[in-house]
């Protein structure tokens, strides 16, 4: 059988959510753009994420209220306009869990709460909440600290996957690169398909490091930082925040989520998360049911079930810190990108598309490969790991 060939602006691999927001993008702007995923959309980090749409206060923490932290400052007003169907992209369809996140002190804390509060950019987002605002699984006598509501909303990481997918307009193809080469047209190979592209957009997390060698490259040189999540599902009130600790991370952060049965999840991040990956599973469980017995002691612990996940976020190589910046560079027609954030997805899409305006690649010049792509493999959405009932035994 002979394979189908298309010639479009930029073929993108990787549908995480920052290939899936290039991809909505590049066609809203008029490219002529296929994104190939290998898997499942969202299945490396992503499908992980917690839906938090940082605007900088994890950045204000660590003391970095300079470029890190302005990155981030834009993100939510931007997410909100997305949201709200008034922005660069429409994701009025998309679920938000909670339109702010909050923030608390569990009491006693010392420099690290009054160095955050100096900065600017976070007095500026923050307001202290009265303890009639306060969320449930803090509103109890026995809580002595302070809640401030943060200006960072929560989105549903399913639903916004599903609507990105949905704005790619039939141009998602499920496949394994066969073969791929970087020139004038980049090709790149499926079972049945053959792309040529002015430029390639590496958007595979994890997954660029084997794409980029694959081309004979050595760089961008990635890192993986690795965290070991928590789960705890049960009868739990919602939580979407940050616990403020001594370290210069957050000691915890917590969203809140649902089974397949529609029990509630608590998702469990932060410093915890991130001393938890020398733990194996059961040390991590033991750690976190500590936490949470101290941190909310009047909750009710003894019906929950427990699991855990261990994932990598990948990142272009910072010396195994959190990057400063959204990573997208372009050589040689083929453009590389790790986001950093799900939040900063937008930005680095953003850059993609200036980097192929700056590279002359004109929207409008090839056709919309959407019909010849009618007969290829379409990606279905990951599941969210609280989904997967096998976690849970
Ligand atoms: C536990 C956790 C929680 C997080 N929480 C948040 C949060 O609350 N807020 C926030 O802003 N950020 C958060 N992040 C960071 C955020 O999830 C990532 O920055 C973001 O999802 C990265 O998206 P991506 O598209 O670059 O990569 P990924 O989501 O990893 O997507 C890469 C895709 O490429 C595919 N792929 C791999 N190789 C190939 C190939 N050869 N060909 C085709 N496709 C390929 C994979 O299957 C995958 O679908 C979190 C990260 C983790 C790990």
């Amino acid at each position: 059988m002979t394979a189908t060939r298309l010639e479009v602006d930029t073929v993108i691999l990787g549908g995480g959510v920052a290939g899936l927001w290039a991809l909505a993008r590049l066609r809203r702007a008029g490219y002529s753009a296929v994104l190939v995923e290998a898997d499942r959309l969202g299945a490396g980090q992503t499908r992980c994420a917690q839906g938090i749409i940082h605007g900088g206060a994890k950045y204000a923490l660590t003391g970095e209220v300079g470029a890190a932290a302005r990155m981030v400052a834009g993100m939510p007003a931007r997410w909100r306009a997305c949201l709200a169907g008034e922005g660069e992209l429409d994701l009025s369809a998309v679920p938000v869990r909670a339109a702010h996140q909050v923030l608390w002190s569990p009491g006693g804390l010392g420099a690290r709460l009054a160095g955050f509060f100096a900065g600017h950019l976070m007095r500026s987002r923050l307001a202290p909440l009265e303890p009639g605002a306060w969320p449930g699984a803090l509103r109890h006598p026995d809580f002595r600290g302070r809640v401030w509501r943060l200006d960072e909303p929560v989105v549903d990481v399913a639903g916004l996957l599903e609507a990105l997918a949905g704005l790619g307009g039939g141009c998602l193809v499920r496949g394994g690169v066969e073969d791929m080469s970087a020139g004038d047209p980049c090709t790149v190979r499926l079972p049945g398909l053959e792309l040529a592209a002015a430029r390639l957009v590496l958007a595979a997390g994890a997954g660029n490091a084997a794409l980029l060698e694959r081309l004979g490259r050595r760089s961008p040189a990635m890192q993986r930082r690795h965290l070991h999540m928590v789960m705890v599902r049960g009868p739990l009130p919602p939580l979407y925040g940050h616990c403020l600790g001594t370290s210069p991370r957050p000691r915890l952060t917590v969203t809140t989520h649902e089974d397949a049965q529609g029990r509630p999840v608590w998702y469990l991040g932060g410093q915890l998360a991130e001393a938890g990956v020398e733990r194996d599973e059961a040390g991590q469980i033991r750690a976190a049911r500590a936490e949470l017995g101290a941190l909310f002691p009047w909750l009710d612990w003894t019906a929950c079930q427990w699991s855990t996940l261990r994932v990598d976020r990948a990142e272009a190589a910072a010396g195994g810190r959190l990057p400063g910046d959204v990573f997208c560079e372009e050589n040689g027609n083929v453009i590389t990108v790790w986001p950093t954030k799900l939040a900063l997805a937008p930005e680095a899409a953003a850059r993609v598309e200036g980097l192929l305006r700056a590279g002359g690649v004109k929207p409008g010049a090839r056709p919309d490969p959407a019909p010849g792509l009618a007969g290829c493999a379409v990606p279905d959405i990951a599941p969210l790991p609280w989904l997967e009932e096998e976690r849970w035994s």
